[in-house]
């Protein structure tokens, strides 16, 4: 049996030796690549830690760059940035007409009929921008997976024609990857639920994006998925929400559209999107354009997005009848897409539906995690059984969190060598270092288990609580040997591990600390819980604390103060007892009753950030 043993941080574990298989979806407005790591299927971020790729492309003077960085020149460059060139793929120039006026690019006409794109770097086809936006996916993922990829899953539309994937295939071959297959997209996402396992049924997958809206009717018959129908609108999606906010504000504005730059165009669009995203999280908005300035709430914003809701819900009905079934026959809703991040989206489809949509896994990320999944499958990754038991971690690695609780981030039985990173964040407003305590063993609590390892990282940045992003990468190595780092990603500041001897275990206290959490499991969960909803009533009453003495006497009036204090009480109270449903339920009453002082805080933030300002002094930011 291995024995784990701390080594210096940073080095490199030898590579993998389950094959490196990853999933793609290759996006209209975003792009991710996901991979199965530790029995895991996940997104894999870049070194700044972003899933999403945007799918740009800007042909510059210096080369050729994608994603975020493509799309700052979206605005200043518009000719040479590609965005959206997933429309482009495998039509030929006589269908761009059909496309709308979406595409500002200069186009030509080559010998095979494929539009070709003028850029200052040359004329480019759609395979070719594409093929730019998968190798950046692969080249991220040869990074975090330690070499060479054995091959990939991309997924396409279900509705996409022999062309269209065809031209997705010659994309892949050209950014050099090894294509398993293509999977349509609303399969990826009903294997991403795991409902190819859940035996037969109806599924719809509703599918709301940057620029398109697809609606799909699936249906599974021991465990092979089924298009029944697709449907839905190439012309429908997050863009017309913008849309409709920006038209919103040029009237309120009193401004006529026609009157409008292509840059005021671009940036009237961009605060509509921008307007749109924050009231998923909030009841209203600040917006300005162009020395104007108002407030958008969640009721015109509602009946701004119904319109658009009906025109997919008539999509929807159209592809059950085509499928042959009603919408009482629909087992699960899976929701794709970051537009069903919408509040609105997701009760009018669960009105429709007669169901609660399944929401629980990124809505943008759900695509690749499908397909990351059907790539392990394909490469042969998954043998769970025929583990080579030496080649395993005996016992789960991880962390201290608050309320001394172990967060496990590589799982016991995991084949080594593995790396794993996952992020962490801060507690306390203005804090600036943390302590990493490494732990192994199953248990739900630290103190049943045991440590390992302790090191502080230093130097990050006072921001508000959770304001830091701080990742932690756990590496074992083929021998067993494991490395801790700990990084924070807005500065750099990485740690230096305080290196302290360990021991091994022997075979026999593994078996007893297995045996312990076994026993132990339930015991373990219900405390973990308590412990859990704590912390987060903890954080709350900080928050509230701190809240009201800065800005309870200004901002409430005598009754609202002294109802703000009286929940903070009764939150305190229930807080004390052991009840975590109970604990939870408070939480969310109290977060519920005191979200227009939250409100007002913010609108109040920024007021004085305006104020002694002119606006002039904004528009150039
Ligand atoms: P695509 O499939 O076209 O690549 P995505 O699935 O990535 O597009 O969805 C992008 C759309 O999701 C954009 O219109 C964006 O504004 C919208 N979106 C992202 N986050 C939110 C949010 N929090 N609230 C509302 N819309 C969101
Ligand atoms: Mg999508």
């Amino acid at each position: 049996m291995a024995l784990l043993q701390i080594s210096e941080p940073g080095q490199t574990p030898e590579p993998h030796q389950r094959k490196r298989a990853v999933g793609i979806d290759l996006g209209t407005t975003n792009s991710l690549v996901a991979s199965v790591r530790s029995g895991n299927a996940d997104t894999l971020p870049d070194h700044q830690g972003e899933h999403i790729l945007p799918s740009v492309v800007h042909y510059g003077e210096q080369g050729v760059t994608v994603g975020q960085q493509a799309e700052q020149h979206m605005i200043s460059d518009a000719l040479d940035t590609i965005v959206s060139v997933k429309r482009l793929m495998g039509r030929g120039l006589h269908d761009l007409s059909t496309l709308g006026g979406v595409m500002p690019y200069r186009f030509v006409e080559s010998e095979s009929q494929m539009p070709l794109i003028e850029t200052r770097r040359g004329a480019v086809s759609p395979v070719e921008v594409s093929a730019e936006i998968l190798r950046s996916l692969a080249v991220r993922a040869t990074e975090t997976l330690g070499g060479e990829l054995d091959g990939a899953v991309i997924t396409v539309p279900a509705y996409f024609d022999e062309s269209q994937r065809q031209a997705t295939k010659d994309a892949a071959k050209l950014a050099g990857l090894n294509v398993y297959r293509l999977l349509n997209e609303p399969t990826a996402a009903a294997v991403a639920y795991g409902l190819d396992q859940g035996g037969e049924g109806l599924i719809a997958v509703y599918d709301l994006g940057g620029g398109t809206f697809d609606i799909s009717i699936l249906r599974l018959q021991k465990g092979v998925f089924e298009v029944l129908a697709t449907g839905g609108d190439t012309a429908l999606g997050g863009d017309d929400f913008d849309k409709a906010v920006a038209g919103w504000m040029l009237a309120q504005a009193g401004v006529n559209e026609s009157t409008l730059t292509n840059e005021q165009h671009r940036q009237i669009m961009l605060e509509g999107r921008r307007a749109k995203e924050a009231l998923t999280d909030h009841e209203s908005v600040d917006v300005s354009f162009n020395g104007w300035s108002g407030v958008l709430t969640t009721q015109p914003f509602n009946a701004l997005a119904d319109e658009l809701i009906d025109r997919t819900l008539r999509a929807f009905k159209r592809a059950l009848r085509d499928a042959g079934f009603k919408a009482k026959d629909i087992e699960a809703v899976v929701m794709v897409g970051g537009s069903t991040r919408m509040p609105r989206v997701r009760s009018r489809i669960a009105d429709f539906a007669k169901k609660q949509p399944l929401t629980s896994i990124d809505p943008d990320r759900v695509v690749a995690v499908g397909a990351a999944l059907q790539a392990d499958v394909l490469a042969g990754n998954k043998s769970g059984d025929d583990m080579l038991l030496l080649d395993v971690i005996p016992l789960s690695l991880g962390l201290e969190t608050m309320g001394g609780l172990m967060e496990k981030v590589v799982h016991r039985n995991t084949t080594i060598p593995v790396a794993r990173a996952q992020e962490f964040t801060t507690y306390k407003d203005g804090q600036t270092a943390m302590a990493i305590n490494v732990f192994q063993g199953e248990r739900e609590l630290i103190k049943d288990n045991r440590s390992l390892a302790r090191f502080e990282l230093r130097g990050i940045p006072a921001l508000p609580a959770g304001g830091a992003k701080i990742r932690v990468t756990f590496q074992v190595d083929a021998d067993g040997l494991l490395g801790v780092s700990a990084e924070e990603m807005s500065t750099g500041v990485k740690s230096s591990i305080q290196v302290k001897p360990s021991y091994g275990l022997t075979d026999d206290e593994i078996a007893r600390m297995l045996k312990d959490s076994y026993s132990h499991a339930v015991d373990d969960r219900n405390s973990r819980r308590l412990l859990e909803q704590q912390v987060e009533a903890d954080r709350l009453l900080e928050a509230l604390v701190a809240a009201m003495q800065a800005d309870g006497e200004a901002l409430l009036n005598e009754e609202e103060y002294r109802s703000v204090l009286a929940d903070m009480e009764q939150l305190k109270a229930t807080r004390q007892g052991d009840d975590a449903d109970a604990i939870t339920r408070e939480i969310e009453r109290v977060s519920k009753a005191t979200e227009e002082f939250a409100a007002r805080r913010m609108n109040q933030g920024i007021r004085k950030a305006l104020s002694g300002h002119s606006i002039d002094d904004f528009e150039e930011s």
